[in-house]
């Protein structure tokens, strides 16, 4: 995606905020590159949307292309959709037991490791005392893989009957469970290679039987195109809790990932790293989205120089400050600021020994559309007049309130909070160095 990028974005506005156009431009890319790592048509041409929205109008930072501006924005999106508002999506509901988890998927998806994978991490984790139980009675080799994989990690599996149905097998696990004083059961059931109303038919049949607490569909995250449909089905028929996304150590882009979190609404629980037993983690919607995109160092190159020019610009106030500099210009960027950071409120309640001040504004009536006043005044003022507010005689404020289409009274109140503000300043900047600053403006 970078290097398709780059040429698009070399010709984008290098400076200003997004317009419409470089956003389209961008975004066209965008969504290829999306196609290309298996996000569905659909969900893409979604996803795309919503971003064009929130992207255009949006400044451009200084030191990053707009190019990169806009992954950036795509990044921050793709990881809002695939975290959801789910807060901890690794959290199981295990408790009142005995809980029962059920996995599901097509075969081969990962079901019967992944089954294990968990078993162990709740065990080793969460302290939990699991059965497992294999209800796959097509593959005779399956039941005997579950055992196996058991031994492996000191984790109990329900003894193999020859015979039995998978809804027996169910019924027979909830009871062990029960009587063997399990906190949680697995059911592992047997996959299909393509969804089949028989291999539903019985899933549904075992989710009757166990009301399970959990419902993991469990897919290849190589699957692309396929898992949506995959995903689609079985939620509408079983009614899914979470999603397993496996393989991801591969070299896969997961955009399956976003698609199924799309079609089912149901948040991505774990990522398979490997045939290991420890290779699974929670999900982490911020490594999936960087993987997609394909872009990790410059979604965090952004964020750096986002940060920077930030901290540069506090930096160089502070110094002003301490010298007990403070003109109009510094009131304007502090403005600025205090809109950004939520307006007034937010402000006045960070800063310390603002108090008695926020009390004289509240008092007469300031708000957020204020503060845009007073910029506006200031904008107003000739260069030479923000660097030197003493400046500002009659005939000059009747010209500045003018221009700002304002009342010379509001220019007034203006100047007067100017002078109290470099009045704090100074104090402040000798109070320990700015020490209390420094702590007010972060
Ligand atoms: P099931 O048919 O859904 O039960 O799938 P299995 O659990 O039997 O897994 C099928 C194959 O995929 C096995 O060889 C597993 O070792 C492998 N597998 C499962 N999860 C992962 C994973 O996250 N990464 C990799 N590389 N292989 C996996
Ligand atoms: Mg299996």
């Amino acid at each position: 995606l970078s290097e398709r990028l780059s040429g698009v974005f070399d010709r984008l506005t290098k400076q200003g905020a997004l317009s419409e156009d470089d956003v389209k431009t961008a975004l066209r890319e965008v969504r290829v590159a999306l196609l290309e790592a298996d996000v569905s048509l659909p969900v893409a041409r979604d996803f795309v949307k919503a971003v064009q929205e929130k992207a255009t109008g949006q400044a451009v930072t200084k030191s990053v292309t707009p190019g990169q501006q806009v992954v950036k924005i795509v990044h921050d999106e793709l990881v809002h959709v695939l975290a959801g508002d789910t807060e901890n999506p690794g959290e199981l509901k295990v408790d009142n037991p005995p809980a029962p988890i059920l996995m599901v998927g097509l075969q081969g998806g990962g079901k019967t490791t992944t089954t294990a994978k968990l078993a162990k991490r709740l065990t080793a984790k969460n302290g939990k005392r699991v059965l497992m139980a294999s209800l796959d009675v097509n593959r005779p080799a399956a039941m005997e893989q579950l055992a196996i994989l058991g031994t492996q990690i000191g984790v109990d599996t329900l003894p193999i009957v020859p015979g039995q149905k998978p809804v027996d097998i169910a019924k027979r696990a909830k009871q062990q469970a029960t009587l063997g004083g399990y906190d949680v059961y697995m059911l592992d059931t047997a996959g299909r290679l393509s969804i089949d109303d028989e291999l539903m038919a019985e899933v549904e049949a075992v989710r009757d039987v166990a009301t399970p607490r959990e419902t993991l569909l469990v897919v290849d995250g190589l699957t692309g195109q396929d898992a949506v449909h995959t995903a689609e089905n079985f939620d509408q028929r079983i009614g899914i809790t979470g999603v397993v996304l496996t393989r991801m150590d591969g070299d896969g882009r997961g955009g399956a990932a976003l698609s199924m979190r799309a079609v089912t609404g149901q948040p991505i629980k774990y990522v398979g790293l490997g045939e290991k037993l420890d290779a699974l983690e929670e999900f982490h919607p911020e490594r999936v989205a960087g993987r997609i995109l394909g872009m990790g160092d410059i979604v965090s190159l952004v964020e750096k120089a986002q940060e920077t020019i930030e901290a540069e610009q506090a930096e160089r106030m502070m110094k002003r400050f301490q010298k007990g500099q403070f003109n109009m210009n510094d009131l304007k960027s502090q403005l600025e600021q205090m809109l950004k950071m939520g307006g007034m409120e937010g402000m006045m309640g960070m800063l310390p020994g603002m108090g008695k001040m926020q009390k004289q504004m509240d008092a007469a009536g300031f708000d957020d559309s204020i503060l845009r006043r007073q910029i506006a005044l200031i904008q107003s003022m000739t260069k030479r007049e923000r660097a030197n507010p003493q400046l500002l005689q009659a005939s000059r404020k009747k010209r500045i309130a003018k221009g700002a289409g304002l009342e010379v009274s509001e220019l007034n109140k203006l100047m007067k909070m100017h002078r109290q503000m470099a009045d704090m300043m100074k104090k402040m900047g000798k109070m320990g160095k700015g020490g209390m600053l420094k702590q007010a403006m972060k």
